[in-house]
């Protein structure tokens, strides 16, 4: 089975057909770029759910009829901060995007935080569009904490402040192999592939 990813970002493409090598559905990712690249969407909805489903929408109009189309949207959630920057995680520091502010910005919002009130989760929506429309939402959350200063090389975004509950380290410490287990979106993952073992019905 053929599932279109409805992102321009080709690292995303990459991770999701890792996890789908790993559970073994016998599913293979196609990047946007196969259909001649994602439209420009403006992720201006205020829900995960919302967001995701206006990315599925611009790519489908760019498929065949018989294509299936997963479009994912994600984010940090901190519970002192009343769930944000939530679905702005991308644009927390300003609108440019910047990865490296977004963390910094954050790190200084929580420098005076207790220990105690430094909870916080993840949260993945995967949306996958059927040929006639029919459309299944997965989530994903993975649960944590976040440190007073950024750790490890690895991964992307706010990860290096992240540490999953039940651990010591931060997710940027983590193989990824073993942050795709804990995360939110290798948990959001695991319900896509368990619909479709069961027939995607
Ligand atoms: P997206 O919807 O997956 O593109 O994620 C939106 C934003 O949420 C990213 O730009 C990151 O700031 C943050 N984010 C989502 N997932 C992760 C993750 O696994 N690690 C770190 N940051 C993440």
């Amino acid at each position: 089975m053929k599932i279109y990813l409805a992102s321009g970002n080709a690292h995303k493409a990459e991770e999701f057909q890792a996890l789908a090598t790993s559970s073994g559905i016998g599913v293979t990712i196609v990047s946007a770029a196969a259909a001649g690249g994602m439209p420009p969407v403006v992720e201006d909805t205020g829900t995960f759910v919302g967001n995701a489903r206006k990315k599925a929408l611009a790519l489908r109009a760019k498929l065949p009829e018989d294509a299936w189309v997963l479009a994912d949207d994600s984010g940090l959630c901190v519970d002192t901060l009343e769930g944000a920057p939530g679905v702005e995680s991308a644009y927390y520091a300003g609108p440019q995007g910047d990865a490296a502010a977004n963390l910094a910005k954050l790190v200084a919002v929580m420098r005076h935080v207790p220990e105690a009130s430094r909870g916080a989760h993840f949260l993945c929506v995967l949306l996958v569009r059927g040929p006639a429309g029919a459309e299944q939402v997965f989530e994903g959350l993975c649960h944590g904490r976040l440190e007073r200063e950024p750790r490890g090389g690895a991964g992307f975004g706010y990860d290096p402040l992240f540490v999953p509950a039940g651990l010591a380290r931060t997710f940027s410490e983590l193989p990824e192999t073993e942050k795709n287990r804990l995360s939110h979106r290798g948990r959001a993952w695991a319900r896509l592939a368990e619909w479709i073992r069961q027939g995607s019905k």
